[in-house]
Parts: C-alpha cells; sequence; structure tokens
C-alpha cells in the first residue's frame, strides 16, 4: 500500500494502467532502469478500459485505409502529409513492439498482432474519384509501395466477397488494399509491457485505487490523491512526475492540476454498435478492414455575424458554415478539421464554442 510521504515514494506515478501508461512505463524503464514508476489504476486490472480489445476496433492506425486522414484540398488535389506522419508513427511502434520482442519482454507477437489487408471502399462517382486521385498520391511515395486500386467488381468480390454481396450492378465501386495492414490486440499488448514492468525491480501497480486529485506542493513535487475503490480509505503520495494516462478521465485531473495546459480542451461522448458475428463460416469469407467514407456534415454557425467575424479571425477561415467531419477514432476530438476543407484543427475558440453550434 502506498504510505504518506514515506523515503519510497515514487520518481513517476502513472494515473491510469492502459496501453499509453504502459508504454510510457516501459520507455522510461528502458531509458533508466533506476527509476522508481508507480502505476495507479481504478479498476481490478490492467486493460479493462479503451485499450482492451472488445472496447476498440484494433486498427493498427498506418493511415492505410482511413479516408479522414487524407482530406481533399479546395483545388480537388489531395493532402497526404497527415496520412505520411501517422504511417511513420506506425512504423516507429512497430521497431520498438519488434525490440521488446527480441529482449524477451513480450513473449509471443502472435498474442497482440496480425497482419490484415487494410481496405478503403468507396460508392457513388464522387468518392470513386476522389478515392482515385488518392491512390495515385499515395501509391507514389514509398510508405504506400505495393497499394493496389480496383473498381472491378469481380476483382472486388474476390477481395471482400460479403461487401460485395447483393450490391446493384449499376453501383459504381472502387477500393484500395494494402496486404501488409496490422490488426493490434492492445488489450494483450498492454497486459504483456505491464508484467514486463512488474517484473522489474521500482514499479508497483496499484490496482482499485482511483486517484482523485492531483496538485503542486511549495517544493514542486506533485501531490497525488487517492481513493481505495474496495475500502474507501484514502491515500496520498508525491512524485516528481505525474503521467495522465487515464483515457477519458484524463482531462479532469489534467483540469484539476491547475497548469495552463489543461485549459482550452473540451469533450463529447462518441458512440457506436459493435456486430459481432460468431459464424465460423461467415467470418471465414471476410479477412479484411475495410474503412468508408463518411459522409461530411454541415455545421451551421448560430453566432451573430460579428461573432462569426472574430470567430473567423481567430479561425483564419471559419466563415459561419463549418464543414466539420466525424473524428477520427484515436485521436481527440480537437482534431477535427475547420471549415473550408483547410484541414486546420478547430481553434480552441470554435470549440469552447462548439456547443452552440448545431448540425
Ligand atoms: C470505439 C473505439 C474504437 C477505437 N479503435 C481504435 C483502433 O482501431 N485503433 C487504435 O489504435 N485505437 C483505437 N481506439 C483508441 C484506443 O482504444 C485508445 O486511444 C487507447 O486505448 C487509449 O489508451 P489509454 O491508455 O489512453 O486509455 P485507457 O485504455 O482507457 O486507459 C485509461 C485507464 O485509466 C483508468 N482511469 C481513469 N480515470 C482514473 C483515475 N482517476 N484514477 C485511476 N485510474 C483512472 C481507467 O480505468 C483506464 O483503465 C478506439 C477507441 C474507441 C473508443
Amino acid at each position: 500500500m502506498i504510505e504518506n510521504r514515506t523515503a519510497s515514494e515514487p520518481d513517476v506515478v502513472l494515473v491510469g494502467a492502459g496501453i499509453m501508461s504502459a508504454t510510457l512505463g516501459v520507455f522510461l524503464k528502458e531509458l533508466e532502469p533506476a527509476l522508481n514508476i508507480s502505476m495507479v489504476e481504478t479498476l481490478d486490472g490492467a486493460a479493462l478500459e479503451s485499450s482492451d480489445a472488445w472496447n476498440n476496433a484494433g486498427t493498427g492506425h498506418a493511415a492505410n485505409c482511413e479516408l479522414n486522414y487524407t482530406p481533399e484540398r479546395s483545388d480537388g488535389s489531395i493532402d497526404i502529409s497527415k496520412a505520411l506522419d501517422v504511417n511513420v508513427e506506425f512504423d516507429l511502434s512497430r521497431q520498438f513492439w519488434s525490440y521488446l520482442v527480441t529482449k524477451g519482454a513480450i513473449a509471443d507477437p502472435q498474442s497482440f498482432i496480425h497482419p490484415v489487408p487494410h481496405m478503403s471502399f468507396v460508392h457513388g462517382p464522387d468518392n470513386v474519384a476522389f478515392l482515385k486521385k488518392r491512390f495515385a498520391a499515395m501509391s507514389a511515395h514509398h510508405c504506400y509501395y505495393g497499394m493496389e486500386y480496383t473498381e472491378d467488381k469481380k476483382k472486388l468480390s474476390e477481395w471482400v466477397p460479403l461487401v460485395m454481396e447483393g450490391r446493384a450492378a449499376d453501383e459504381q465501386v472502387a477500393a484500395t488494399r494494402i496486404i501488409t495492414g496490422a490488426d493490434v490486440d492492445y488489450g494483450s499488448l498492454t497486459r504483456s509491457l505491464v508484467r514486463y514492468l512488474a517484473g522489474m525491480t521500482g514499479f508497483t501497480a496499484h490496482y482499485a485505487h482511483r486517484v482523485t486529485h492531483i496538485s503542486r506542493e511549495p517544493g514542486g513535487r506533485w501531490r497525488i490523491d487517492m481513493k481505495n475503490q474496495r475500502g474507501g480509505e484514502t491515500h496520498s503520495t508525491t512524485a516528481k512526475f505525474v503521467y495522465l494516462g487515464a483515457g477519458g478521465g484524463a482531462l479532469l485531473l489534467l483540469q484539476k492540476s491547475g497548469i495552463p495546459e489543461g485549459r482550452g480542451y473540451g469533450g463529447f461522448p462518441v458512440s457506436g454498435i459493435w456486430l459481432r458475428c460468431d459464424d465460423a463460416g461467415i467470418n471465414k469469407r471476410h479477412h479484411a478492414k475495410v474503412y468508408g467514407k463518411a459522409p461530411s456534415v454541415l455545421l451551421r454557425c448560430r453566432f451573430p455575424t460579428s461573432t462569426r467575424g472574430s470567430l473567423a479571425a481567430s479561425t483564419r477561415s471559419c466563415s459561419g458554415l463549418m464543414r466539420a467531419f466525424p473524428p477520427n477514432s484515436s485521436s481527440m476530438a480537437r482534431s477535427w478539421p475547420c471549415s473550408s476543407r483547410s484541414g486546420r484543427p478547430i481553434s480552441d475558440r470554435c470549440w469552447r464554442s462548439l456547443a452552440t453550434i448545431s448540425i
């Protein structure tokens, strides 16, 4: 149990036991094995929230198939810069995991990563034209070497038979495919990383403990208050560094910390429905991650013209009529691009005002 103010107080407290805290914990111990790290998790084990395999889609996001990473510019060309950044980042993750497998920290890569073709599938002439341009831009880059494009329905029926079944003969469709995509079980990976950490000296995981408050002490250390979820007792500890890997709970704690970086953020719930198929015969006929193109949504700004003017000044592109796209699964809502297909993130000011914007 964490005691109040003992000599064993940690150098670092990781709040939350999801993939983010687990990854940072391993980074830190690799770089400085002498660090004393505490992980504090409100639930009874690691990876029980978003990082659990059943709570996310498991896509190894390399921007192979996610169409919202490649916006169309106002001149009709495709901006692939974000896709390239994401692709390189995923490659760095793979290199890190590969290093951990070689080191023996992760016993079996099959426990968390599998190859699966990544596809983008569109229908309708405008979307087909978009995908074709996107393919031309992406396949010219070495990061997307091997990307395939087709409008041929016979070929599409071989790639994704279930997606093609029952479609009208005159429907225009197209897809790209990269066969080297990855499916990642982040829950399994998190548990492997936490197990690896737990085998090291100077690492302790405290489950069933909710961090209730963080504040800065006069000496500069962080004070972390927590509550035992089983018995209800409260404890506190201090640390030189705190990492808020608390997923959806991180924002509240960030705001409680009082640091300026906690200002200007907002959040909103995103809902969805998981459909799970346990019929092996059907599952055998589908081996691909297929992403579609979300319909764009027009958000009409309710501000009076004068306010719109100041919004325009703050975003340099807000025209009062904002074009927004659903956020991608792995980024915060602030990455919604603002208006005019500019791809720029919504500014703090627009973001805080979003509650007053109606669809
Ligand atoms: C529907 C959906 C689909 C997704 N699909 C993908 C995908 O295909 N590919 C991909 O890469 N990503 C995907 N993501 C995103 C990915 O799941 C998350 O980015 C990732 O799991 C976040 O990890 P984390 O460690 O930050 O948070 P979490 O895994 O949520 O861990 C945070 C932990 O903090 C704990 N906690 C919270 N508050 C406190 C507190 N006060 N004190 C102590 N502990 C606390 C929670 O109990 C939790 O265990 C998806 C997410 C969703 C919701």
